[in-house]
């Protein structure tokens, strides 16, 4: 496939940019393969992608039931950090991070990863007690995480309302600088280019709709919207839908799924300089290059698989943004949508074998798995290779909830982005 580059513009600018290459092919599904991916979001390509340019693999097929990257991976609010509490997630997180600052290059794809810096207000007592122990436990794992003044805080975002009458008044703010955003599809798209250029086969509009299993319990293949296809291994990265797809397998997993809802404003000029998060008011915000402001919500407080969410979920959310910034109160929202996301227990994904032989599965992200999209499809292709965890992955084990062994970012985060 043609190196994207200033060259090729350049070239392309002079014919009237009829040259370009399709970005990958449609290919007719083979009868089977070594290995068949369920999901074509950014964790399921950049697994592929793994298997084919780090393991060798050649036989590999991503299978889709809708479109690549038309799930969680192009719903998201982008949102990229990696100080978590709990050593494991921060190895994971951390990986992810140093994987992101060099994806572009990685992928010749422009992901537009912008490390803008994540801010995380803390509005009473015990946030502000909670967030200091978050920054020492970062820096005792070597992430970057200090603590801002509200003063400093403001001078970060300067729209930030840091005055001392607000409902939730801002005590504090933990930054990290390395965090940021980058372009959702641009991640799914870059993925699905460099694993197609490598013989990945990706198989959009095709449902799987069973895992089959032989005599002694192995999978052999799944049965989809066109067939049976073979796999001598399966890797299960469905998001909001992976407690389906397992139970075709006879799996029941630790998950419930919520509706996770997003949205975005009219554009305006550049105003917002980095990404702020509140946990305690439930609302994260951000700017597109294009200039909307990019707003998250909390879940819906019900399980559903319906890709939308409740309007006073959204409205909550719009209140708090105002609160903390009045000088958007007079925006007109443009649109709204909703993601089905994968819930665990303790909000940490589970990335590992499963008891059947040669199905694996990488779920729980929750609310937050776009930001370790590299890393996450990193260890997951090495768990598939080699039948057997990366070290960064151990811990994210199933059996992690039969052992009670938690990974518990849930009691240390309350929401997960
Ligand atoms: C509104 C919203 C905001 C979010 N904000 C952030 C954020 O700021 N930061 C962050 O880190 N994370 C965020 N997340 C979470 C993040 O989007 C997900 O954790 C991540 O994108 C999951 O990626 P994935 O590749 O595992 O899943 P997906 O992109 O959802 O891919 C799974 C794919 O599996 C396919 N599939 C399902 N069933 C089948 C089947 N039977 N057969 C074939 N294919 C199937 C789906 O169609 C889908 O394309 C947010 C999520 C939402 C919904």
């Amino acid at each position: 496939m043609r190196k994207y580059s200033i060259f090729a513009i350049a070239r392309e600018a002079m014919r009237g940019h009829k040259g370009w290459d399709k970005q990958w092919s449609s290919p007719e599904p083979r009868s089977s393969y070594d290995i068949v991916i369920v999901g074509a979001g950014g964790h399921g390509l950049g697994t592929a992608y793994y298997l084919a340019k780090e393991h060798g693999f050649k036989n590999i097929a991503v299978i889709e039931k809708g479109w690549l990257g038309g799930g969680n991976t192009g719903r998201n609010t982008t949102i990229i950090r990696s100080n978590y509490l709990y050593d494991e997630s921060a190895g994971l997180y951390n990986h992810a991070l140093n994987l992101w600052e060099n994806l572009s290059q990685e992928l010749n794809y422009n992901v537009m990863y912008s490390a803008r810096g994540v801010m995380m207000l803390q509005h009473n007592v015990h946030d502000v007690q909670s967030a200091k122990r978050h920054i020492h436990a970062n820096r005792l794992n070597g992430i970057d995480n200090e603590w801002l003044e509200p003063d400093a805080a403001k001078a970060f975002c300067p729209p930030l309302n840091i005055s001392s009458n607000a409902r939730y008044p801002v005590m504090g703010a933990a930054l990290q600088r390395r965090g940021g955003v980058a372009r959702h599809d641009a991640v799914a798209w870059g993925y699905a280019r460099a694993a197609a250029d490598m013989g990945v086969h990706i198989i959009q509009n095709c449902e799987v709709t069973g895992i089959r299993r032989g005599a002694n319990g192995d999978v052999t293949g799944v049965d989809t919207a066109r067939g049976f296809i073979g796999a001598k291994k399966i890797g299960v990265v469905a998001a909001g839908h992976t407690s389906v797809l397992m139970d075709m397998a006879g799996i029941r997993m630790p998950l419930e799924s919520f509706p996770l809802q997003a949205l975005v404003s009219e554009p305006v000029k550049p105003i917002f300089p980095c990404v702020v998060m509140s946990n305690t008011v439930h609302a994260y915000i951000s700017q597109s290059d294009k200039g909307e402001l990019v707003i998250g919500a909390g879940t819906d407080q019900y399980t559903s698989y319906s890709q939308t969410g409740g309007l006073h979920i959204i409205q909550h959310t719009l209140d708090a943004i105002c609160e903390m910034f009045p000088i958007f109160s007079r925006m007109k929202m443009l649109r709204s949508w909703g993601g089905i996301v994968d819930v665990t227990p303790d909000r940490s994904p589970i990335l590992a074998k499963t008891p059947v032989k040669g199905l694996y599965v990488n779920c729980g992200w929750g609310t937050g798995g776009f930001k370790a999209t590299p890393g996450s499809a990193h260890v997951f292709a090495h768990t598939i290779a080699n039948d057997a965890p990366h070290k960064i992955n151990e811990g994210f084990t199933l059996e992690r909830f039969r052992t009670g062994r938690l990974i518990d970012e849930a009691a240390a985060a309350a929401v997960a982005h």
